[in-house]
């Protein structure tokens, strides 16, 4: 396998039934007719539909594909498909290939054992999902896949790509009425995004020797290795031959999905890699992230790798985040998050840094809940990870003038807004070109040209924190524009209005600007001085969704209603719940079954030698089998200890699963029972230090984390 720059545009979106592939296989009528519908946000028409299914199932077919489905998101947060066979009989039971616009518009597969969250029992178990046209039909092996939204019958959202795609929607119209009052030829403001995939790589046969990699995607015991990443000759090193060739395979494929791969390098920890693609508009780029990771465990398994995609598979080395690159980009090609040269353009950019600062500042705990889950909770707030504190890096430069536009606020203020036209925007582009000093410890920092939020977890569904992220900034903007229309109607120009705005946003929101270091402890004290929010546990996390102010957020911008927020929060904290209980369990029965057993085993080789020693050198017992003896002992301490606490688990969850509200429910969880997920791990890790290594029942860390 090799991939030259040649082949990447021979194989460049061969499986992807792309505008320009559509052209040669439909009308121009139907072409033109279905670009109006995306950009337009419209029904298509259904002799329309029926001649874009029709070409789509032509080119499948000529692809080798023989079955189709509707792709969709479901909130358990992976992918989910139905396949149907193209195959169907006409009247005389003549087989021929069926696929028409029917079919390809909606579809209403049995979604019963789909999450809900309350709003479908299972008896009016109807759920349909409807073709999203924006982002295009691939195949994956024989299959066609169609991208579709997920909804109840009654029309709430039950997956992510709904509530994306209205939130994309509200980010539009907000930003582009604000692009408006600088440049009026902007028609279309979209969210792009470019996402950071971290990953580690397993051994498949090590992996399927650990039960709790099997089954809840990472160790819950292992003492940690004598080496793993203390010397750092891992990051950026060069990558092993057999995981390059993992790699190039994978990039093949996805490069064929129209997924615009361009950097993989290894990461921090032993076994850990990264990859990521050129940014794309948000919801591709979301499709192409979740695609991603179900093509890398498929692959993964032809070179006999797993994928850990687990947000902290092992204790005490570095976990996988997925950096999210965000920003926002005119259908007249500017970045709105990008300094330029011109004077409008720098107070064009000025606006929306400004802005998002704010909706930061204003929605920061709903974008903390918008990436807590139950496994990156184990990274956010850990040291080496981004904070759960949120705050915004801004560098040295951007920080200066927005110190300077803060002094412009107040309507008396007429002299400093004089002054401002005197600031000069001018030079931002230069300075930030030599701003090398990009924060690594920040959540959320701007890095030149966007603004990257690392506290996404690695298997989030980017939908989630891109929801949050551009409802919030939907609605801020509208605020914004509210406020300086408001000031123009005052009589005040249009320049005046827009920096007194801003001023007065800075001085509101700048407690969230940081930039020192956010694992320091000292920032925690300053954060907390400063009324920032800390919280690292995920159910006080999610209560961020069910506040007054986040449904108002929602519902103003059309993005969810109350009853669908409510509904989703539920979904999220039995998710909490249930994977909580399955690595109790998981512990619980490793715990029992494999290494209280062979610590016995290896103890009762302790007592007979030490029982033979006493026969042969009765008199010299303590000097020569004491340390023995010692070790006896403390195997019988920690079983105990082990036995004891595995017990106590137990019967915590015996009681708690008896609590009805899911709220209190997923609280008991976490504060009483996740705790002991530690403490039982904590004796086993160290019975793992003394017991004989050849009997140890699970391989150890040093042996899952080097690959070879
Ligand atoms: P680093 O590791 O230094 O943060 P990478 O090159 O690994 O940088 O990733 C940067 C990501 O940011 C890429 O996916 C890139 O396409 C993306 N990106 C660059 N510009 C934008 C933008 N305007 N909007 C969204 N993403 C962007
Ligand atoms: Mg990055």
């Amino acid at each position: 396998l090799e991939l030259s720059s040649e082949r990447v545009s021979e194989i460049f979106g061969i499986n992807v039934f792309d505008t320009a592939t559509m052209q040669k296989y439909v009308s121009h009528r139907a072409y033109e007719s279905l670009l109006k519908s995306i950009r337009e946000n419209t029904k298509i028409q259904r002799t329309d539909a029926d001649e874009i299914a029709a070409g789509m199932k032509a080119w499948a077919i000529e692809r080798g594909a023989t079955h189709y489905t509707h792709w969709f998101q479901p909130l358990t947060g992976a992918t989910a498909e139905k396949h149907d066979s193209f195959i169907d009989f006409d009247s005389h039971r003549k087989p021929f290939e069926n696929f028409d616009g029917r079919e390809l518009v909606q579809q209403e597969p049995d979604a019963s054992s789909f999450p809900s969250g309350g709003i479908r029992s299972t008896f009016e178990a109807r759920g349909y999902t409807a073709w999203d046209a924006s982002s295009p039909a691939f195949i994956i092996g024989d299959t066609l896949c169609i991208p579709t939204i997920f909804v109840s019958y009654t029309g709430e959202a039950l997956d992510y790509k709904t509530p994306l795609l209205k939130a994309l929607s509200a980010l539009n119209k907000a930003a582009t009425a604000v692009a408006n009052y600088f440049d009026t030829s902007v028609g279309h403001v979209y969210a792009t995004l470019g996402w950071e995939q971290e990953f580690f790589l397993v051994d498949e046969a090590l992996y399927l020797a650990r039960p709790d990699l099997v089954l809840t995607g990472r160790t819950l015991m292992g003492h940690s290795s004598s080496k793993d990443q203390q010397l750092n000759d891992h990051y950026f090193g060069a990558i092993p031959e057999r995981v390059k060739r993992f790699l190039i395979h994978l990039e093949i494929e996805a490069l064929k999905l129209g997924i615009p791969i361009k950097t993989r390098h290894n990461e921090v920890a032993p076994g850990q890699f990264e990859i990521a693609p050129i940014f794309e508009e948000v919801n591709i780029s979301v499709d192409h992230n979740l695609l991603i990771m179900a093509l890398m465990q498929e692959i993964a398994r032809i070179h006999r790798f797993r994928v850990l995609l687990h947000e902290k598979p092992f204790k005490g080395i570095n976990g996988s985040g997925k950096h999210n690159n965000w920003s926002l980009m005119t259908d007249t090609g500017i970045n709105l998050l990008k300094p330029c040269k011109k004077h409008t353009g720098n107070l064009m950019f000025l606006t929306f840094l400004v802005n998002v600062i704010k909706t930061v500042y204003d929605s920061q705990d709903l974008i903390r809940a918008s990436v807590m889950t139950h496994s990156n909770a184990h990274r956010l707030g850990a040291h080496e990870a981004p904070p759960a504190i949120i705050s915004v890096f801004i560098g040295k430069h951007l920080t200066q003038v927005v110190k300077k536009l803060e002094r412009l606020d107040g309507p008396d203020d007429e002299s400093e807004i004089e002054k401002s036209l005197e600031i000069d925007l001018g030079n931002i582009p230069e300075i930030l070109l030599d701003n090398t000093d990009r924060n690594r410890t920040s959540p959320f920092a701007f890095t030149g040209n966007r603004f990257e939020f690392r506290a996404v977890g690695s298997q989030t569904n980017c939908s989630s924190p891109m929801i949050a992220l551009n409802t919030a900034l939907a609605a801020q903007l509208s605020q914004f524009k509210q406020e300086v229309d408001h000031l123009l109607n005052s009589g005040k120009d249009k320049e005046s209005a827009v920096l007194e705005v801003l001023g007065k946003y800075i001085k509101q929101s700048k407690n969230i600007l940081f930039e020192g270091n956010n694992y320091s402890d000292e920032w925690k004290d300053e954060a907390k001085h400063r009324g920032l929010s800390n919280i690292t546990n995920v159910p006080e996390a999610m209560q961020a969704y069910l506040r007054p102010e986040t449904i108002q957020l929602f519902e103003s911008t059309g993005v969810l209603t109350k009853k669908e927020i409510q509904a989703r929060y539920n979904i999220l904290m039995e998710n909490y719940v249930l994977n909580t209980q399955i690595e109790a369990r998981v512990l619980g029965d490793l715990a029992i079954n494999h290494i209280i057993p062979t610590a016995v085993k290896y103890q009762n080789d302790l007592l007979d030698n030490v029982l033979k020693m006493k026969q042969l050198f009765p008199d010299q017992l303590e000097e020569l089998a004491g340390n023995r003896l010692d070790i006896i002992k403390e195997i019988s301490m920690r079983i105990n200890e082990i036995k004891k606490l595995v017990g106590e688990m137990v019967e915590k969850r015996k009681s708690a699963n008896k609590i009805e509200d899911i709220t209190q429910k997923a609280i008991v969880y976490s504060s009483e029972i996740n705790p002991y997920l530690d403490k039982v791990r904590y004796h086993i890790d160290k019975l793992e230090l003394i017991v004989d290594n050849t009997m140890w029942p699970l391989p150890k860390y040093r042996e899952l984390l080097f690959l070879r």
